[in-house]
């Protein structure tokens, strides 16, 4: 499902003269199969995020190969990137993103309306996923107008909106109170499960690895757990 090559990072930072380069991840091997649930795990500064990063598009490697559902990304043009991401990628954030100035409705419908659905099947769909994610009735209400787990749905939902096959997480339980953070831990197994969406969850939290089928531990740049591409037959 995902395919991790020799993958190296570096970040480039201070003035021209004086560019000094941060090596952020190293020699970075990793297959991830579908169905499974993966955690990354690593303390603060480790590069979780910029991984994520990389598997989506956001930033491009300094070297290696990454291969999503049998297609080389790596060298995808912006263009490439967004039309991927539409059909494969769904995103949950710590921080939840949702768009301010659009209520929960909106922004569910957003990947919708950027990928040209009618608008009547948009309507079919969107008001569907409200009931899936148990916020029907709050439609109408704006993100500031939300709880944080209420919030955290609606992204749920906005992440889900595209069928993904994949969903990346980037710490989605950092805000969250123990509850709502155990209704999407289950709800997470619950799609892995009927759904056999494959996830990859950065976190802090051994609640959120404790569900995981496996955790990758990255430590100055290295998966340090065995994690080689040796293991992994394609
Ligand atoms: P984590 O998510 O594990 O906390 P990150 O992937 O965000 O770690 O960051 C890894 C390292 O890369 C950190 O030392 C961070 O300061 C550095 N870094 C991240 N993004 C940038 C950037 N855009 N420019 C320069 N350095 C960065
Ligand atoms: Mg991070």
């Amino acid at each position: 499902m995902i395919e991790v090559n020799q993958l190296n990072h570096s970040f480039f930072i201070g003035k021209k003269n004086k560019r000094q380069e941060v090596p952020v991840l190293k020699q970075i091997n990793l297959t991830i199969d579908e169905g499974e649930i993966v955690s990354v795990v690593g303390r603060s500064g480790s590069g979780k995020s910029t991984l994520l990063n990389l598997l989506s598009g956001y930033i491009k490697p300094t070297s290696g190969e990454v291969s999503i559902k049998g297609e080389e990304v790596t060298h995808f043009s912006e263009a490439q990137w967004a039309d991927f991401r539409a059909a494969h990628l769904g995103f949950i954030f710590q921080s939840f993103q949702l768009i301010p100035s659009m209520t929960a409705y909106q922004n569910v419908e957003l990947p919708l309306v950027m990928n040209g659905m009618a608008e009547k099947e948009r309507q079919q769909a969107v008001e569907a996923m409200f009931q899936r994610v148990n916020l029907h009735g709050y439609e109408a209400h704006y993100p500031s107008e939300l709880s944080g787990g209420q919030q955290q749905r609606v992204s749920v939902a906005r992440a889900l909106i595209m069928n993904p096959p994949i969903i990346l997480a980037d710490e989605p339980t950092g805000s969250l109170d123990m509850e709502t953070e155990q209704e999407l831990l289950t709800f997470i197994k619950q799609l892995n499960q009927e759904e056999n969406i494959t996830f990859v969850i950065i976190t802090h939290d051994e609640v959120v690895a404790s569900i995981a089928d496996r955790t990758i531990h990255l430590e100055d740049g290295h998966i340090v757990n065995g994690e080689e591409e040796a293991s992994h037959e394609v």
